[in-house]
C-alpha cells in the first residue's frame, strides 16, 4: 500500500476513533439525562399518590389528586401500586408480577433511590412516612417522548459518523496527495536518469525544506556517480583498446606459425593453444569495449535492417571461432513465413556480440553439451531462443545476472568475468528488446531474446 493511502487511512482511523468516543459520550450522557428527568417526574407523581393515600379525610386526598391532575397530568401508561403496613400478601403478589430485582426493594427499605428500567418502561419505588404511618408506592410509566428523542439522537450520531468519515478520508487523501506531490516529482525525475543521461539533474524547488535537502542530496550523489562512471568507463575503454592491438598481433603470429610446414607436433599444439586463448582474450577485450560504449553515452552506431536468421548464422560463425568443437544447432523450423516478421532494425556487430556471448555461455556452462538456437516470431517481436542443458542458475541469483561482474555461486569451475550478460542486456535494450531467462539448476537454461520486428513498426 502506498504511504499516501496509508496516511489517509491512519488519519481516518484516528479521527473515527475520536468521533466514536465523542458519540458514545454524547449518547450515554444524553440518554442518562433524559431518563433521570423522567424518573424524577415519575417520583414526584408517586410521592403525591403516596401522600394522598396517607390522608385520613377523603377531601384532603382529593386535593392531592386534584393537584396532580391539574399541574402534572398523566404520563403514558402511568400505573401506581400502594402497599400499606401489613399488606404482606399484596406485596408478595406485586413482587412476583413486576420485573424489579431484589436490590430495587432493598433500596426502598433503605430509603435510597429505587429506579429500574425494562422493556421501555421506567419503574420507581418510594417509602413514605407520615404521622407514624408508612406506605410503599411502586410506580411505572413509559417515556414515549424521551425514547423517541434518544432514538433520534442515535440515528443522528450514526449518520453524522459516516458523513464525517467520508469527509475525513477525502480530505486526508487530498492532503496526503498534496504532501507527496514534490516526492512524486523527484521519483519521476530520478526514474528518467540512467547511465545514458547521468549529466541530468533534479530541479530544485527552492522551498528551503526537507524536499529541497533531498533534491540537493540526490544531485550531489549524481555528481559523484557521474565522475565515477566516467573514470570507470574511460579506464575500461582505454584498457580494452590497448589490449586489442597486441592481441591481434599475437593471434596473427600464431596463425602464421600454424601455417609453417614441417612444424614439430608439440610446437604446433602450443601455437594452437596460443591462437585459441588469444581469440578468447580478443573476444573479452571487444566485449569490454562494447560494454563501456553501450553502457554510457558512447558511439553512434550504424543501424540497418537485419534478418534474424542471418544474424544467428553470423553468431554461429563467431562461436565456431572461439569454440571450434561446439555443438550448437540452429532450428529453422519455426521461421515465420512473413519475411517482415524476421527483419529487425539494428546494429549487426552489436547484436552479434550480444547473442554470441549468450551462446558462448550456454556452451561453457553445459560443458559443451548440445545447445539449440530456435528462431521464431510473434505479432510484435522476432524471438531467438538459446537453450542449453547445463548447470543452470540458482533461483535467487537470476535477478542479478545482468549486474556487471556478477557471477553465480555455482560457477567456480568455470572461467569468466561477469561482463558478457550485462553487455548483451545493454545491447538488446538499445534495440528496444528484452531478454527472458528460464533456468533450473542441474537441468539447463533458456534465454529468449525478443527484438521488435519491422512488421510491428508499420
Ligand atoms: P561470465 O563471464 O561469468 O560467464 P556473464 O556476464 O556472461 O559472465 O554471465 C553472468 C553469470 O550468469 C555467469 O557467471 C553465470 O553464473 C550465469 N550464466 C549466464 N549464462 C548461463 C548459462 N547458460 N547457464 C548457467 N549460468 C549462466
Amino acid at each position: 500500500m502506498k504511504i499516501q493511502t496509508k496516511i489517509a487511512l491512519i488519519f481516518t482511523i484516528l479521527t473515527s476513533g475520536i468521533i466514536v468516543a465523542l458519540s458514545v459520550f454524547i449518547y450515554t450522557f444524553g440518554s442518562e439525562s433524559v431518563s433521570n428527568s423522567f424518573y424524577h417526574r415519575l417520583e414526584v407523581r408517586a410521592d403525591i399518590i403516596g401522600h394522598a393515600a396517607l390522608q385520613k379525610s377523603k377531601s384532603t386526598t382529593s386535593i392531592y389528586y386534584d393537584i396532580k391532575e391539574r399541574h402534572l397530568g398523566d404520563l403514558p401508561f402511568e400505573q401506581h401500586h400502594i402497599i400499606k403496613n401489613g399488606e404482606i400478601e399484596k406485596a408478595k403478589q406485586l413482587k412476583e408480577r413486576l420485573p424489579m430485582p431484589p436490590a430495587f426493594y432493598d433500596n426502598i427499605v433503605r430509603k435510597e433511590p429505587a429506579r429500574f428500567f425494562k422493556n421501555d418502561t421506567s419503574y420507581v419505588g418510594l417509602n413514605i412516612n407520615q404521622a407514624g404511618k408508612t406506605i410503599i408506592v411502586l410506580s411505572s410509566a413509559v417515556d414515549l417522548y424521551g425514547l423517541e428523542e434518544i432514538e433520534n439522537l442515535k440515528k443522528l450520531l450514526i449518520v453524522g459518523f459516516f458523513i464525517s468519515m467520508i469527509f475525513v478520508f477525502t480530505f486526508g487523501k487530498l492532503f496526503s496527495t498534496q504532501v507527496f506531490n514534490p516526492i512524486r516529482r523527484i521519483i519521476r525525475n530520478v526514474k528518467g536518469i540512467s547511465a545514458h543521461n547521468l549529466h541530468q539533474r533534479l530541479d530544485v524547488a527552492g522551498s528551503n525544506d526537507e524536499i529541497d535537502d533531498l533534491t540537493h542530496t540526490f544531485n550531489d550523489m549524481l555528481n559523484r556517480l557521474e565522475i565515477t562512471f566516467e573514470i570507470q568507463n574511460n579506464f575500461v575503454s582505454n584498457a580494452s583498446h590497448e589490449f586489442r592491438t597486441p592481441l591481434t598481433v599475437i593471434s596473427g603470429e600464431a596463425q602464421l606459425g600454424l601455417s609453417v610446414e614441417g612444424m614439430p607436433a608439440a610446437a604446433k599444439s602450443s601455437f594452437e593453444v596460443i591462437y585459441k586463448e588469444a581469440g578468447k582474450l580478443e573476444h573479452l577485450a571487444n566485449s569490454m569495449l562494447k560494454l563501456a560504449q553501450t553502457g554510457f553515452d558512447g558511439t553512434k552506431e550504424q543501424w540497418s535492417p537485419i534478418r534474424v536468421d542471418e544474424l544467428v548464422l553470423s553468431v554461429k560463425e563467431a562461436v565456431d571461432k572461439i569454440i571450434p568443437d561446439n555443438r550448437v544447432e540452429i532450428d529453422f523450423n519455426h521461421l515465420p513465413e512473413d519475411e517482415a516478421k524476421l527483419t529487425i532494425n539494428g546494429n549487426q556487430t552489436l547484436l552479434t556480440a550480444a547473442l554470441s556471448n549468450i551462446v558462448l555461455n550456454s556452451c561453457k556452462y553445459s560443458d559443451n553439451k548440445p545447445v539449440n538456437i530456435i528462431i521464431s516470431s510473434d505479432e510484435t517481436h522476432s524471438i531467438v531462443e538459446i537453450e542449453d542443458f547445463g548447470i543452470g542458475i540458482p533461483d535467487r541469483e537470476i535477478a542479478q545476472i545482468y549486474v556487471p561482474f556478477f557471477r553465480a555461486s555455482n560457477t567456480e569451475r568455470y572461467k569468466g568475468f561477469g561482463i558478457g550478460l550485462p553487455l548483451a542486456n545493454n545491447i538488446v535494450k538499445k534495440h528496444n528488446g528484452t531478454i527472458a531467462v528460464d533456468s533450473q539448476v542441474g537441468a539447463g537454461t533458456s534465454f529468449k531474446i525478443f527484438l521488435p520486428h519491422s512488421k510491428a513498426a508499420f
